[in-house]
């Protein structure tokens, strides 16, 4: 007997003609409390080949993953959010906006990974680009040309050193020339500050972050104040190149938001007991956090911060005895593991000027705490006990 004679039932055909009664290949009605991961690439039109709810092909757009941006675009008063591949993609497709000849004012001093992709993406395509010291008064001012200046991109704390830029003035000097303001607000969060409610076009996040908290996704959001055309081109820009978020990361993120509120809390709650229980400590020429008073932007990040729920889980700390201690102490912790990143639930400690290389503008004794949510006492004894090993 030949083999093709005997053959199996064909599976895919038995379903497709139980369709209804099986309906394997498409969604149930869920009853389910928590949303389902969305495994799928394309979604079905009806009898009259129309588009349902869910929209076409999930590259475009996906009311999968504008469940999680309508969550975004609510905490952070916006018109409308995106959600993208990882927090540089975010970024990436703000600045593919620019044009020849625009001018961009960046901070000098801030996430390494923006710095050097806007850095490359200007020199690229001859755009003009003014690096701006974040502490140093005026130079945001100065740093932007009325009619040529397009965007203006503020971090706020910035890293690692956590200057404050004031979000109001930025957007004031901005507009006057005709510029948009973009704030990489991802340290401090939707909970601790709205920066569109201080006059800024666009909020960015990398949701690899305090959004998702748990150290197991990259993602990156945009949140907008006007849906206008730019915010248009941006949408574009997403679905052209494609870089969207995953189903398991879409299903994580919006997971990871619902605790968002009581992680920021504690982490700040914690982040402020270590600034001021190591402030003045011997081993260290300075402790770097806004919620400290000697902080020299304390006053504003207390104006446009939350300042009643915190002032956020980062902090650095300056060793007196140089690079060698700092090295020392990112290695000699045992709660604070030794890790790049931030924002998630459990604490990290790193060597900053290290992790970002040879040009890096970061201290190099400097080490930056990302402070979780564990008990307060042991992250001091912690660090404590890290700085006894530094002879
Ligand atoms: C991590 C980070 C980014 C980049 O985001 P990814 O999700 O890693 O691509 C941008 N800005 C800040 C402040 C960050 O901490």
């Amino acid at each position: 007997m030949k083999k093709s004679d005997h053959k199996a039932p064909d599976m895919l055909t038995l379903l497709a003609q139980a369709r209804g009664a099986a309906a394997h290949n498409a969604s149930p009605k869920s009853e389910s409390v928590i949303p389902p991961i969305e495994m799928t690439t394309t979604y079905l039109r009806d009898g009259s080949y129309r588009l349902g709810q869910s929209g076409e092909y999930r590259r475009d757009d996906s009311a999968n993953f504008r469940q999680v941006e309508a969550v975004l675009s609510a905490i952070e008063n916006g018109a409308d959010a995106l959600v993208f591949s990882s927090g540089m993609a975010a970024a990436a497709a703000v600045i593919a906006t620019l044009r020849p000849g625009d001018h961009i004012a960046a901070p000098k001093i801030g996430y390494y990974g923006v710095r050097r992709w806007i850095e490359h993406f200007c020199a690229q395509f001859g755009i003009g680009l003014t690096l701006v010291d974040p502490g140093a008064p005026g130079a945001l001012e100065r740093a932007i040309t009325k009619g040529k200046t397009r965007l203006v991109w503020i971090e706020t704390p910035t890293n690692p050193t956590w200057e404050v830029t004031d979000i109001g003035a930025a957007a004031a000097a901005a507009h006057a020339a005709g510029a948009r303001l973009i704030v990489d607000s991802t340290v401090m969060t939707p909970i601790l500050c709205n920066p569109l409610d201080h006059g800024a076009d666009i909020v960015m996040h990398s949701a690899s972050k305090y959004l998702n908290g748990h150290s197991d996704v990259i993602a990156g959001a945009l949140v907008t104040r006007a849906d206008d055309d730019w915010w248009g081109d941006i949408r574009q820009h997403r679905y052209m190149s494609g870089a969207i978020l995953g189903a398991l990361e879409t299903w994580l993120l919006l997971r990871g938001l619902r605790t968002l509120g009581l992680r920021v809390e504690r982490a700040s709650d914690n982040a402020l007991a270590i600034a001021e229980h190591f402030e003045g400590h011997t081993k260290l020429s300075a402790v770097l956090y806004p919620g400290l008073e000697s902080h020299a932007g304390h006053a504003i990040a207390k104006a446009q911060m939350d300042s009643e729920i915190g002032y956020g889980g980062m902090l650095s700390l300056r060793l007196r005895a140089g690079k060698a201690a700092a090295l020392k102490l990112a290695t000699s912790t045992q709660l604070f593991q030794p890790a790049t990143s931030l924002g998630g639930v459990e604490s990290l400690i790193e060597h900053r000027a290290t992790i970002e290389g040879e040009d890096s503008p970061a201290p190099d004794d400097l080490v930056r705490l990302s402070v979780g949510i564990e008990k307060c006492g042991d992250l001091i004894d912690d660090i404590e006990q890290g700085l006894a090993e530094i002879g």
